[in-house]
């Protein structure tokens, strides 16, 4: 670790508040700041028998959690929450350090986290079945759910810790062991959760070894995972190409999958819409979490009548925004996650300017003390026609505009990409808003209405259709992914009637 970098010094602090010992990490993966491009860490990737190891103990972990009542799992999750409430600061901060984000959304991070355990404590008293009326005289049927069984968590570089409470907290009061493996890119926020998990596994008292286990390493840590037929369901967040491989190895052993791939998010903006709102919310939709959000705004469609009042008043704010070390008071755009992540956001502008597309921004900004980092002006690229690089993620802060006529034509621009994450339309017409939110409108799991198209709450489902990969994580009845239903039929009488009015007389 570089002593005399105050980033690496604060990272180190915080560990050590946190109560990560970096000692047995050392000589591992380098970790490197985005901030500054410095190392703040060393974390080993966990070896082949270590892996093995692991999914031993989830399995054995299963078959006592399971048996463990509902509700009481739930206090071990409420536990959790409190040990996050208590570390919310440093863990928000170390957040920042380690992906870049500003400290207000490193900590809403550390929030959202906080708000699935209190959301998973009050599940874990509702993880209900039906009572079915059956065709047959005195009989019942019912529907229970029961624990899956081993839950691997595969995680991305951009929400490096909220994602895995998405999945843990639901996984822990449905009965299920979690096996997390984080992103290469950002290991040192997982393991301070580890620790976290294990003071609130401490005071519960009675938790089986190997019920939460983290195991740092790259993909091929997660590979083992994916093709083992120990591991009930695999929930993975990343790139679709990720979800592809993942997906198809899941499904050539029949486990579940959870995928939560790649978007192309799109707003409209129709003629009755407030552009005072749409504005503040296209500029936080497209520039917050310097556009590495896989909810990010990424495509504008912007009616004839209000576009020439509408995009220049967005160059103006993306002329103007502050772009900077987010330890600075004021920045609202951090870094890119590496340089990779800038090059591509370089080649994807080059395209659509080779495409005769107009351009406001994209070019590099240089920061003090932070050269080997990747800084970006967000790019806003007026688009004659959507082709090319708007087809596509380009994981940056890219928002190509487009402008329409009539709705029906917006819907089908909008939804005309591969993938299907997120949407939302700015209008105060209701038949707009309703025609948008239909089943002939956005063919995205999430369409919002008078906001933007990032920033979700944990209440509801989140996921979305095509290459998104179709998988639902968070609130509603997400948790049913972790669950395994089982359909039961009881005969209480003395006669065996058959279904569908079958005879079946042996004497
Ligand atoms: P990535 O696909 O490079 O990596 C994600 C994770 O998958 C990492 O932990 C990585 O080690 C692992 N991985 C990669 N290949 C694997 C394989 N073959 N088997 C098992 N594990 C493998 O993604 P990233 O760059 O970290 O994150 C950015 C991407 O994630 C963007 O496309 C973004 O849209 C997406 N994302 C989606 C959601 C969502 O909920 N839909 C949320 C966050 C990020």
């Amino acid at each position: 670790m570089t002593k005399e970098c105050p980033i690496a010094q604060e990272a180190a602090a915080l560990l050590a508040r946190l109560g990560v010992d970096p000692a047995p990490e050392a000589g591992g993966r380098a970790v490197r700041s985005p901030i500054s491009g410095s190392v703040i860490g060393h974390v080993a990737d966990t070896g082949p028998e270590a892996v093995e190891n692991a999914i031993a103990a989830a399995a054995r972990a299963f078959a006592e959690w399971r048996r463990v009542p509902a509700p009481r799992r739930g206090e071990f999750v409420r536990l959790i929450g409190e040990e996050l409430r208590a570390a919310k600061a440093d863990l928000g901060r170390l957040v920042t350090l380690e992906v870049g984000k500003v400290p207000s959304e490193g900590e809403g991070e550390v929030q959202e986290m906080i708000d699935i355990c209190d959301y998973a404590v009050g599940l874990s008293r509702q993880l209900q079945g039906l009572a079915l009326p059956s065709e047959r005289p005195d009989h019942r049927m019912m529907e229970q759910w029961h624990p899956a069984g081993v839950v691997a968590v595969i995680t991305a570089f951009n929400f490096p810790v909220a994602v895995f409470s998405w999945n843990a907290a639901l996984a822990l009061v449905c009965g299920d062991p979690v096996i997390w493996k984080p992103s290469e890119k950002a290991p040192l926020t997982a393991l301070a959760v580890r620790t976290l998990v294990a003071r609130a596994a401490a005071r519960f008292g009675g938790v089986p070894a190997g019920l939460v286990q983290v195991l740092p390493g790259g993909h091929d840590v997660g590979a083992t995972l994916v093709d083992d037929g120990r591991v009930a369901v695999v929930s993975a967040t990343g790139s679709t190409r990720m979800g592809r491989v993942v997906g198809q190895r899941v499904a050539a052993r029949f486990g579940r999958a959870i995928l939560e791939l790649g978007g192309n998010n799109a707003s409209i903006v129709t003629p009755s819409a407030d552009l005072d709102l749409a504005v503040r919310a296209i500029a936080f939709g497209a520039m917050g979490t310097a556009g590495q959000r896989c909810t990010t705004l990424r495509r504008l469609f912007v009616h004839d009548a209000v576009y020439d009042a509408l995009v220049p008043r967005l160059a103006k704010v993306y002329a103007g925004v502050t772009v900077g070390n987010p330890l600075e008071d004021g920045v609202l755009v951090g870094p890119l996650i590496d340089e990779a992540a800038g090059e591509a956001m370089s080649l994807a502008i080059a395209a659509a300017r080779a495409l005769g597309a107009t351009v406001t921004g994209g070019e590099a900004v240089d920061v003090d003390g932070c050269a080997e980092a990747c800084y970006r002006r967000p790019a806003l690229v007026e688009m004659a026609e959507q082709v090319g690089p708007m087809l596509e993620e380009t994981f940056a802060p890219i928002l190509y505009v487009h402008r329409y006529h009539d709705l029906d034509t917006a819907i089908a621009l909008q939804n005309a990409v591969a993938q299907g994450l997120s949407s939302s339309i700015f209008s105060n017409d209701l038949r707009e808003t309703e025609t948008f939110l239909s089943a002939s409108g956005s063919d995205c799991g999430i369409a919002n209405v008078n906001m933007g198209t990032s920033g979700a709450e944990i209440g509801g489902a989140f996921g979305g259709e095509k290459e998104t990969g179709g998988g639902r994580e968070s609130g509603s009845d997400a948790w049913k992914g972790y669950m395994r239903r089982m359909t039961s039929a009881i005969n209480y009488g003395r006669d065996l009637p058959l279904a569908q009015g079958v005879r079946f007389d042996i004497d």
